[in-house]
């Protein structure tokens, strides 16, 4: 049987810390998305996590950690630049790769060499982390290839039966994953985008460069799994407003397919008078991408209950956290390769 544990219980998180000392498996809420998290440095446990979720075994995990001082248990080097950035982004959504120290399971770490590692910017997962005294192992606490959790109902939903429990720290801030950033190569490499961007880095280490798009040789194993993924079939519609209007007003009128919309306040402005039979979420304006990034995954889960067969979206601009959620939606409409930022137009 699965718990539901509060945040604000100071009683409920050490009952949670001690399931992970046990080697349990316990959700929790970050800035970024709800985790599922396993003591790393305990096999069998990290195991656990793969199997619960559904998770291809290559697809390595991110450890949490709440004090810079774990970092001797996963790892013996720590470039300079490493350093750098965790003095200016930590605690925060930047996740780093760093070569891994023989305590770390290979399962932790998908087979590789390196160990992936994060501080999250929530008190609770920091208390939790605290009171496990742990490096947590925790990938986002969803079904594999499904939208990450931005809430506790989001992982219940997932995961019930599955886990030991769920601490429930009502909606995740952020809403899109860390961004994680391998610090092993002579120039840091960005493999997946999130909060924090490309030139917040370059302002504190110099150069860092983007995975380059080639799906038959992942950078990073797990980026080839299809991800985020609603039970519709996800079409980005245009790459602003004005041409997601035209093909959503187009589709209003074949009546062959039923269809969702997952828009901008703007694009919405732009349609006809909608049928109340059509399932709509707004997930922001177009000028504040932040509301975009918070609401995604939430929105792309709404439609699981409705009976569209194709959600229509629109591309969002480039830039900032528009990154990370066009590299998101473009793996939920699965059009190009995961490190492929560029919108594809349908
Ligand atoms: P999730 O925890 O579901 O957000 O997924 C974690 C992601 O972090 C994986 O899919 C990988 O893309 C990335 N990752 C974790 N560990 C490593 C590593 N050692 N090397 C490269 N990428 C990693
Ligand atoms: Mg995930």
């Amino acid at each position: 049987m699965t718990v539901r544990w509060q945040a604000d219980n100071e009683s409920d998180l050490l009952v949670a810390a001690q399931c992970l000392q046990n080697g349990q498996l316990v959700a929790f809420p970050t800035e970024t998305v709800y985790g599922l998290g396993a003591n790393a440095l305990d096999d069998h446990a990290a195991k656990a996590i793969y199997q619960a979720k559904g998770r291809p075994s290559d697809n390595p995990l991110i450890v949490h950690i709440y004090d810079q001082k774990q970092l001797d248990l996963l790892t013996s080097v720590i470039p300079p630049k490493a350093q750098s950035l965790m003095e200016r982004f930590w605690p925060g959504p930047l996740t780093l790769i760093l070569p891994k120290s023989s305590a770390v399971p290979l399962c932790v770490s998908g087979g590789l060499a390196t160990v992936a590692v994060r501080m999250p910017n929530h008190p609770t997962a920091l208390k939790l982390l605290a009171l496990a005294d742990l490096p947590i192992a925790a990938p986002s606490a969803n079904t594999s290839g499904r939208p990450s959790p931005t809430s506790a109902e989001h992982v219940w939903h997932d995961l019930s039966g599955k886990i030991a429990g769920i601490i429930d720290g009502g909606e995740t801030s952020i809403g899109l994953e860390s961004t994680v950033v391998d610090m092993t190569a002579a120039v840091p490499v960005i493999l997946r985008p999130g909060a924090i961007t490309k030139e917040q880095l370059e302002s504190v280490i110099g150069t860092v460069a983007f995975c380059s798009g080639d799906d038959n040789q992942p950078k990073a194993p797990g980026m080839k799994y299809k991800h985020y993924a609603p039970k519709a079939e996800v079409r980005i519609a245009g790459q602003n407003e004005y041409e997601a209007a035209q093909t959503i007003t187009a589709a209003l009128a074949d009546d062959s397919v039923t269809i969702g919309l997952m828009i901008s306040e703007e694009t919405l402005s732009l349609l006809p008078l909608l049928p109340a039979t059509v399932p709509v979420q707004i997930i922001g304006s177009r000028q504040k991408l932040n509301d975009i990034a918070r609401h995604l995954f939430a929105a792309l889960r709404y439609f699981d209950d409705t009976t569209a067969e194709v959600i229509y979206t629109e591309a969002f601009p480039n830039e900032g956290i528009g990154r990370a959620v066009a590299n998101r939606l473009n793996k939920a409409a699965a059009q190009v390769s995961n490190s492929d930022n560029e919108v594809k137009k349908i």
